[in-house]
């Protein structure tokens, strides 16, 4: 066997080619080989036998707000991450708004990154923002190493990030293609939404009318021809319509450089079973109907979804109200993602294979990072998750780690027990206990 510090054996061991009994080298916080399973132990390393748990590659999660500074009553670098490691997440990637100032100047980059430096328990990106009003701030910002631009075509839900009308984004996309960068959007039509029935209170039925997949459809298709125009790269965010999916697949074949992600929510949950007033179920665009969902996995089966993240928007409890028009839109997930998806997708007959590859390999390669995160192979950094995927566990709001204990997901029992989570080699979380803050702050990789 070559050099190495530790050695992690299991026998399932998810790694590109396959699941399999391995024995993983790390050195150095780096995997250094992945050998077979009772390959002789090097002198001086220290082993950690897994026995049947998986270990699986640390998961990647692009799509997650954590709000600090400024809204750190909703939720913060310390909790977000620590929520985020005991799910088995070791990357995220924060969003440019709900924080405030919002991450659409390299000052406020600098501001964000001040903030979440020493309170990171797993390794932290950044997106930036395109506003109406920052075109020439997008190029700056991505040489201080956002991942990408983060815009909305309808309006976000505070007054400190506007959405962006048809010149602006066309502006938008238009100067981040000429760099290459990456454009993300929140892709739902501002004027079918204006069009749509709007009633407020407590009935979820009319919600999901006043935030129709038409919405999407129309503002995807926008999106769609203003980047076949510019050959640019859009991401489209936390798809829900199913009804967007053959255009898309269109798009794609047509060579169009577009990648699509969902969520948690919108795979595991259902809007039939949305109890009237519970609004921690709200997010935009909605969960929709059972038939719905069953496209998006048909989809995330056949490739025409890339990838799934879990879109983390928490608030302070008082701001979930029992009005679906007023309440904060934004679901709780950041600590449940994994064990939510594993569920849903072994009822469907996916194997586990297939979620790394939703949830680590492809959202990896989305930002960029995937020549040091998103695989258990040699080179990578040595982050893993272990699971116990056939154990149980009911969630119990109260014993999650972020900031404010309200989740859709409470009260469902699901699979997948994450017993430790490793980053670069270290174990940051096992059976509950957190060692002290170890991520980094992650820049783009030129
Ligand atoms: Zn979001």
């Amino acid at each position: 066997m070559s050099d190495a510090e530790l050695v992690l054996r299991s026998t399932r061991v998810i790694t590109p080619e396959g699941t399999r009994a391995a024995s993983v080298a790390v050195t150095a916080g780096t995997i250094t080989a992945v050998l077979p399973y009772d390959a002789p132990l090097p002198e001086g390393a220290r082993l950690e036998d897994l026995g049947d748990h998986v270990l699986l590659p640390g998961l990647v999660d692009t799509h997650v707000h954590v709000n600090d500074p400024g809204r750190t009553e909703w939720e913060g670098f310390w909790t977000a991450t620590r929520a985020a490691a005991a799910g088995g997440i070791t990357t995220l990637v924060d969003m440019p708004l709900n924080s405030i100032p919002p991450t659409t100047t390299v000052e406020h980059l600098r501001t964000k990154r001040r903030v979440a430096a020493d309170k990171a328990h797993i390794d932290v990106g950044f997106w930036g923002g395109a506003l109406p009003d920052n075109v020439r701030d997008l190029r700056p910002l991505h040489e201080a190493g956002v991942f990408g631009f983060k815009a909305f075509l309808s309006p976000s839900g505070v007054e400190e990030f506007p959405h962006l009308e048809r010149g602006p984004l066309a502006r938008a996309m238009a100067e981040i293609a000429a760099f290459d960068g990456l454009l993300i959007v929140h892709a739902e039509d501002p004027h079918r939404l204006s069009s749509a029935p709007r009633r407020s209170g407590p009935r979820y039925a009319d919600f999901l009318a006043s935030r129709p997949r038409d919405a999407e459809d129309t503002a995807i298709d926008r999106l769609i021809r203003e980047a076949r125009a510019l050959d640019a790269r859009v991401h489209v965010l936390h798809l829900s319509s199913g009804d967007a999916l053959p255009l898309i697949a269109e798009a794609k074949a047509d060579g169009v450089r577009l990648t699509v992600e969902t969520c948690p929510h919108y795979l595991t949950l259902t809007a039939e079973e949305v109890p009237d007033g519970a609004s921690e179920f709200k997010c935009c665009p909605p969960i929709r109907e059972a038939a719905n969902q069953d496209l998006l996995w048909q989809a995330l089966a056949d490739g025409t979804i890339d990838c799934v993240v879990t879109d983390h928007s928490p608030s302070t409890a008082d701001l979930k109200t029992d009005d679906f028009a007023t309440a904060w839109g934004g679901i709780s997930g950041l600590q449940l993602s994994l064990a939510a998806v594993w569920t849903e997708a072994r009822r469907r007959g996916h194997g586990l294979q297939d979620v790394v590859r939703w949830m680590s390999s492809r959202t990896a390669q989305l930002v960029g990072l995937d020549p040091l995160k998103g695989a258990i192979a040699p080179g990578r950094d040595a982050d893993f998750a272990v699971l116990a995927p056939d154990e149980t566990f009911t969630v119990d709001p109260a014993a999650l780690q972020h900031r404010n204990h309200v989740t859709a997901y409470a009260g469902r029992t699901l699979y997948g027990v994450v017993k430790s989570t490793w980053l670069r080699g270290q174990r940051i979380v096992a059976d509950g206990e957190f060692t002290e803050p170890k991520g980094r702050l992650l820049t783009r990789r030129p």
